[in-house]
């Protein structure tokens, strides 16, 4: 996507060879303009496997994903990383290694959200090691819902996320890859 890729080089902050900072438009403050073509093109691209439900996780996430079930006229859903008081006991819950924070953190969803042969479409802002896309997708599979793709606005080619994922058979879409952000410089695919 010409316009997300042009963003990236007005705003993006490499932070070190293995992460960008886009905080101005994504992570930290919201471009709605922007968010919204991203939106758009999702669901231009995914629109044809017909999704019953967008699903994320907080908090990155949720613009686009929203933007994108928004396009599609479908409901959003994204997954908690805290248990609150008013949230329902029976969810679905994965561990998962948060690569920013460089913890563990549990994901979870209402099992009510998710229903047996439901159509997903997974969104999410950044993928790396794959690890927040590969828990969304276990949460899928517990809830015995399909999965219909994954969307994510950055993948990082030198890390394994979208490689590993894409090898299980799964369509990855990406809006901007990016090869290399070695010596301070972005580097698109
Ligand atoms: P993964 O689980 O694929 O290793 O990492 C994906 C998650 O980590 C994304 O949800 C995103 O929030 C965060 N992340 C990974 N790489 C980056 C990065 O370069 N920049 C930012 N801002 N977040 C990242």
């Amino acid at each position: 996507m010409e316009l997300l890729k042009k963003r990236i080089l007005e705003v993006g902050i490499v932070a070190s060879n293995q992460v960008l900072k886009l905080d101005a438009i994504l992570n930290h403050q919201v471009d709605p303009e922007l968010i919204m073509e991203m939106g758009k093109e999702f669901a231009r691209l995914f629109r044809e496997t017909k999704p019953d439900k967008v699903l994320t996780v907080e908090s990155s996430g949720i613009p686009i994903a929203y933007t994108t079930a928004l396009q599609l006229g479908v409901p959003m859903v994204f997954a908690r990383r805290k248990k609150t008081l008013t949230m329902d006991q029976d969810t679905y819950s994965e561990r998962v290694p948060s690569f920013t924070k460089g913890i563990v953190t549990d994901i979870m969803v209402s099992s009510h959200l998710l229903s047996k042969g439901q159509r997903i479409l997974l969104i999410d802002d950044f993928i790396a090691n794959g690890d927040a896309a590969r828990g969304l997708i276990r949460i899928v599979e517990k809830a015995e819902a399909e999965l219909v793709g994954v969307g994510i606005v950055v993948e990082k080619l030198f890390q394994n996320g979208g490689k590993s994922i894409r090898e299980r058979g799964i369509r990855v879409e990406s809006l901007a890859r990016i090869a290399s952000l070695d010596n301070g410089q972005i580097t698109f695919d």
